[in-house]
């Protein structure tokens, strides 16, 4: 997308605004596709929580993606958009029996991550296949707060528990259909990848009812210039080689399966802002906008780095500024960045704000969430309106009869 393009939907709805292009979201989804033609089943389940809005899920199922879901929420949205339940794929954590029964019942495909679960669920329900997610202990990921495979995490049954785990489903006679991990976000290196693969294999072999095993995510994509970024095509090439030995040894065709999020719509997202005031301190120059974590936590949240460009000067000459929010604590979206000089009134534009940007936007301080638009083919479709004021009041519940309003407005002493 071009600058003058994202001006021009500022412009028409209003900022700040989300632009997710779709062209980008296919040229991910079919990269991925590629790096694994090899395979003869591949499955790509995108995960819904990156970004859950209604026409990017249709976008994917249009794309031939099914759907990765962490909450019966998600589970309906899918539904919703149009996914076959089969198609949708639930990996909940440390959610209750009745939710996975309520998925069950939607017909979905059915993730366990625990062995107290697995027992309740299989003793009362043992002809529903479900899959089987596996903490293979690596230690993986960008941040400690996404990464979720290792010793301590909270997710996933221990490759430890295996014994336990068979023994449930000797006893209960429940049908594993499906073996899965998940070792965490941003993954810089392959091997990680590869080696965890190792221990799926290994486990897979206790079952013999197999019909796919779901390598999970954790692609890394670049944030800045000169950023590492997962190379897809050799991880296609080498677990794509493996996995085909491991069927072969198997004696089944399993489909592999991976769950992207970020990899599938983080760099098709921007966020627009605009700034309100350039305010010079003795120490720095700070360019507030008229947003906060309140849109865009993830720089407060996981201390992530998102390039800052000032669309409305982009060739101007660059100078330091600190970006911050409007929110009423500290809510700093970059220190110290190179950035074309910036007037006040200049719309800045976070790069890579499709993944676990709106869709953990909330309305701290009151404000409204954002509006999300859809930029395919050239044209921009508006497909989630910004907030309004009912939407802050729309479920709290007035007693207004409760308490008056002090007449005089003076408090005795
Ligand atoms: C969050 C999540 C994903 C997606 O991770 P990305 O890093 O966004 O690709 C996949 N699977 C599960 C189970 C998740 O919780």
């Amino acid at each position: 997308m071009k600058n003058t393009d994202l001006i021009a939907i500022a412009e028409e709805y209003g900022a700040p605004v989300y632009v997710y292009n779709a062209d980008k979201i296919i040229s991910q989804f079919n990269r991925l596709s590629n790096a694994f033609s090899d395979v003869p089943n591949l499955k790509l389940n995108y995960a819904a929580k990156a970004l859950s809005n209604i026409s990017v899920l249709r976008l994917m199922n249009s794309l031939g993606s099914g759907l990765d879901t962490v909450s019966i929420q998600e589970v309906q949205l899918g539904l919703l958009a149009g996914f076959a339940p089969e198609d949708i794929i639930y990996t909940p954590n440390g959610v209750s029996l009745e939710e996975i029964e309520e998925a069950t019942q939607l017909g979905v495909r059915i993730n366990i991550d625990n062995l107290s679960i697995l027992e309740q669920f299989g003793t009362k329900h043992p002809h529903v296949p479900v899959c089987i997610r596996i903490n293979p202990h690596v230690m993986a990921g960008g941040n400690s707060k996404i990464s979720v495979g290792h010793i301590d995490s909270k997710f996933g049954i221990s490759i430890h528990q295996i014994p336990h785990l068979l023994r449930i489903v000797e006893l209960t006679k429940m049908n594993i259909n499906g073996i899965h991990m998940h070792t965490g976000s941003d993954i810089l290196d392959i091997d990680v990848f590869l080696y965890a693969s190792e221990i799926l294999f290994e486990t897979a072999r206790n079952f013999t009812d197999l019909e796919f095993i779901d390598f999970g995510s954790g692609f890394k994509v670049p944030y800045k210039e000169g950023d590492i970024q997962t190379n897809i095509e050799e991880l296609g090439q080498k677990l794509g080689g493996r996995f085909k030995e491991f069927c072969k040894e198997y004696g089944r065709d399993l489909t592999l399966a991976f769950e992207p999020g970020k990899f599938l719509v983080s760099e098709a997202g921007s966020f627009l802002a605009r700034v309100n005031v350039v305010k010079q301190t003795t120490s720095t120059v700070f360019a507030s906008v008229d947003s906060g974590f309140n849109h865009f936590i993830r720089p407060m949240l996981y201390g992530a780095s998102h390039e800052i460009v000032n669309i409305s000067n982009p060739e101007g000459r660059e100078r330091y500024y600190s970006v911050v929010g409007y929110i009423c604590e500290t809510d700093t979206f970059a220190n110290n960045r190179r950035i074309s000089e910036i007037t006040e009134g200049d719309l800045l534009c976070f790069r890579n704000a499709g993944a676990y940007c709106f869709t953990m936007a909330s309305n701290y301080n009151s404000r409204y969430r954002p509006a999300e638009v859809l930029w395919y083919k050239g044209h921009s479709h508006l497909i989630r309106a910004r907030e309004t004021f009912e939407d802050i009041v729309r479920n709290q519940v007035d007693h207004s009869g409760l308490f008056q309003p002090r007449a005089d407005q003076v408090i005795a002493k």
